[in-house]
């Protein structure tokens, strides 16, 4: 929960961060609010002459005049009331619009460690859910002091302006009725932040569920899901309950207050009246003005509450927005510049956290050449080919391109000398035409094709319903696994990038696909340094080089032939992978 002074920063945080980029538009929403809150008080002071022109003296000539200003006012409040809420919603949607950009380019920029430590529902939750709180933060501070304030204090002026005495016998009240809402608002700002953070556990929960329904169905995960679920929702919909008994407290609480002051202001103003023939003009427009300061009264109690849920999503976007876990180019870093792409790893050790995953391991891959890495499940091997692009940066040793140390050449150009093909390809929502195109956005539709053609991906692709341009769902439901590796090989193939990771896949594909992407594989790799993860064996006799891992040590490097012939790790290995085929 936000502390009040946690709070107090945010609000000034979120009013520095757009206070002045609005400053013109807020200003003449201000008028606009001004003009409201003044108009209203005005139709409570011209009560007096109404009421004594047209009731007590009865002066037609008077009247006239007298309607037309309150015509006017009226008017004038329409327009200003229009204006105001156009105004400040174009405001709202483009602060929730800038913040969403921002938060977005944020998340692009944040390493893969952040994104590892993170679930991916709650982060879309942040960005649906809280976005909104910023601009609820500016409106509610902008409306609310500005169009329910001005209101009220004008409106209490007419009030002491037409009868001073009423007007600080009502305002008695005011002390008991204030300390009984401060107390109320306390509590409901606990309650109420509480409510926004069990809300976005529904929100993940329900997305978690429908990114892995598959699972869901074929583990007959239903029940227990369906339970944890409705204990979820029990405890949010019990607190949105509570919020409800204990803001609406505030009204008997407010009616009864205002009931004795009401009564007993009409009482004495009858009292004088009858005894004293006081006209009534000033006392109806004294009451008009305590009518009408009812309502903007009882928003202006209900500010902190709606600014304590608007504070807590702020606060959670900004949370992610101050996640520092970018990985930086260093000041010196200066563009990768590649001639024979030969990869080197020297003395490289990394750990994800604690553990040490790769221990001091040294190879390699030779300019133009394929490098394969085998070894066990859990070797490192992954580990390796993610600190080729930079994800993570090595505790001990370097990284070598040409030469040139991975960490202080920038990652833009590194990153732009590779190409990656993972295990399971991911296909973004789009068409066939788009995911290819990701290799290399300003790739023409030719060179799309082309590559699609050498992915042995040309043919199904024209027998879509529309060929290239046929939608892909959010994992290429339609498409078989193999075909989306081939898709993800062409998009690989239109980088056209000097240097091929590729992290084989294990799943079985039926023959005739697995030949098809074989095939596509090895058109990819021609003339290119490829470092692979091999699991088939061809892919491994055809290596130029072998480097066999264990435990994040390299324990062998060769060829298959050289390795093959010894009594070692790789040959147990190929003995092995033999025995499964
Ligand atoms: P391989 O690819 O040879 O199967 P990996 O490189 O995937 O091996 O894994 C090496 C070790 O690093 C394993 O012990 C694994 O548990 C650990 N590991 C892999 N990825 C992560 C990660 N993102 N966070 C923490 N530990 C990881």
């Amino acid at each position: 929960m936000a502390s009040s002074s946690k709070a107090r920063n945010i609000i000034k945080r979120v009013l520095s961060e757009n206070a002045r980029e609005y400053a013109f538009q807020y200003a003449l929403a201000i008028a606009c609010l001004a003009i409201i809150s003044l108009s209203t008080a005005f139709i409570a002071w011209i009560m007096k002459s109404v009421i004594n022109a047209a009731f007590v003296e009865r002066r037609a000539d008077l009247v006239w005049g007298v309607c037309l200003a309150i015509f006017i006012a009226f008017v004038l409040r329409g327009f200003a009331s229009y204006g105001q809420a156009v105004i400040l919603s174009k405001i709202g949607n483009n602060i929730a619009a800038r913040y969403q950009v921002r938060a977005y380019s944020h998340l692009l920029k944040l390493s893969l460690g952040f994104f590892n430590q993170t679930r991916s529902a709650r982060i879309v939750a942040r960005l649906n859910q809280n976005i909104s709180g910023v601009r609820d933060v500016m409106n509610l501070t902008i409306t609310s002091t500005v169009r329910d304030l001005l209101t009220f204090v004008s409106l209490v002026s007419v009030m002491f302006m037409q009868e001073p005495w009423l007007s600080f016998f009502v305002f008695l009240a005011a002390p008991p009725l204030s300390y009984g809402l401060r107390k109320l608002s306390k509590r409901l700002r606990a309650v109420t932040s509480e409510n926004i953070h069990a809300g976005s556990y529904v929100f993940s929960a329900m997305q978690e569920t429908v990114q892995g329904i598959a699972v869901v169905k074929a583990f007959t995960l239903e029940k227990p899901l369906q339970q944890k679920f409705d204990g979820l929702l029990s405890v949010s919909e019990r607190r949105a309950n509570k919020i409800t008994r204990v803001s609406e407290r505030s009204g008997p609480l407010i009616e009864t207050v205002a009931g004795f002051a009401v009564s007993g202001v009409i009482a004495y103003a009858a009292y004088r009246s009858v005894y004293y023939n006081v006209p009534p003009g000033g006392f109806l427009s004294f009451l008009t003005a305590l009518l009408l300061a009812y309502d903007p009264a009882r928003r202006l109690a209900r500010v902190p509450v709606q600014l304590a849920t608007a504070v807590t999503n702020a606060e959670m976007i900004y949370e992610l927005l101050d996640t520092e876990l970018h990985q930086r180019d260093l000041p010196d870093a200066k563009p990768l510049v590649v001639t024979d792409t030969r990869i080197e790893f020297r003395n490289v050790s990394f750990g994800y956290g604690h553990d040490e995953v790769l221990k001091e391991v040294s190879f390699v891959a030779e300019g133009g050449k394929t490098t394969a890495l085998v070894g066990p499940s859990g070797a490192g091997k992954s580990t390796i080919i993610t600190l080729i692009p930079r994800f993570y940066d090595p505790r001990a040793g370097e990284i070598l391109i040409d030469g040139q140390d991975i960490a202080h050449v920038t990652k833009q150009s590194l990153r732009e000398q590779l190409a990656y093909v993972s295990q399971q390809p991911y296909l973004f929502e789009g068409t066939i035409r788009d995911n290819i195109r990701y290799g290399r956005p300003e790739a023409s539709d030719e060179e799309v094709e082309r590559a699609a053609g050498l992915a042995y991906a040309h043919d199904f692709i024209l027998a879509q319903p529309q060929g290239y341009d046929t939608p892909v769902g959010e994992n290429g439901v339609t498409l078989s696994g193999g075909q989306r590796q081939r898709l993800s090989i062409a998009r690989a193939l239109v980088r056209n990038a000097p240097i091929l990771l590729l992290d084989e896949a294990t799943s079985a594909l039926d023959t005739e696909s697995e030949a098809a992407v074989q095939k596509a594989l090895d058109e990819a790799m021609v003339g290119r340094t490829v470092v692979v993860i091999a699991h088939r064996l061809s892919t491994v006799v055809g290596a130029d080089k072998i480097v066999v891992m264990q435990d994040g040590r390299v324990v062998e490097e060769g060829n298959h032939d050289g390795l093959s012939q010894k009594d070692s790790l790789y040959a147990r290995l190929a003995r092995l992978s033999h025995a499964n085929r």
